[in-house]
């Protein structure tokens, strides 16, 4: 590092050692330029990032809260207290090893995902549906209004059954295919 008395490119490190409790190495540098001797502690840096909220507030990275989160998404699943917390550790490692200061919750949000889908799928679509919706508000209303013509159609088809008794209705063996698609579920 530059020699923050003068600013010269080569310092020489004269001793160098453990500190706080071999968390940290301690060196002693002599600038050789100006002779000015300085200490630099090198530490890990195994911070979380702060999560930014999706109205742009930051808040620190709350593992009880990621559990708590985690826990309603699998409550009543079959899955083991010790599969959960494993995924909990893996959800924070990764976020630790992104290096990032900040990231968005909806990449906190990703990763979260990532886990339930492979430790249960119920689990996994309880988290998206309510964890997408609260995310991207105008997203949810879009694909409400796209959903909605196809609900009240529906509700049309239904109600004008009865003044066609069997007439113009399509001769289909709609019994098997629908079997069919019964039994993947
Ligand atoms: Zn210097």
């Amino acid at each position: 590092m530059y020699c923050p008395f003068c600013g010269h490119v080569e310092t020489k490190v004269t001793d160098s050692r453990l500190a706080g409790e071999g968390r940290q190495i301690r060196r002693r540098r002599e600038c050789l330029s100006c002779g000015e001797r300085f200490t630099t502690f090198e530490t890990a840096e195994l911070t979380m990032p702060l999560v930014v909220k999706s109205d742009r507030t930051r808040e620190p990275f709350d593992e009880a809260k990621l559990r708590t989160g985690m826990g309603k998404a699998l409550e009543k699943r079959p899955v083991g207290q010790e599969a959960v917390e494993e995924a909990v550790s893996r959800v924070c490692h990764k976020l630790r090893s992104l290096g990032e200061r900040e990231v968005s919750s909806r990449e906190v949000g990703e990763v979260v995902m990532d886990e339930l889908r492979r430790l249960d799928e119920v689990a996994y679509v309880r988290f998206a549906s309510v964890y997408r919706s609260f995310q991207d508000l105008d997203a949810f209303r879009e694909e409400i209004e796209r959903l909605r013509p196809h609900a009240r159609r529906r509700e049309e088809s239904r109600d004008q059954l009865p003044l066609l008794p069997g007439a113009g209705a399509p001769e289909e063996p709609p019994v098997a295919p629908r079997r069919e698609s019964e039994r993947r579920k």
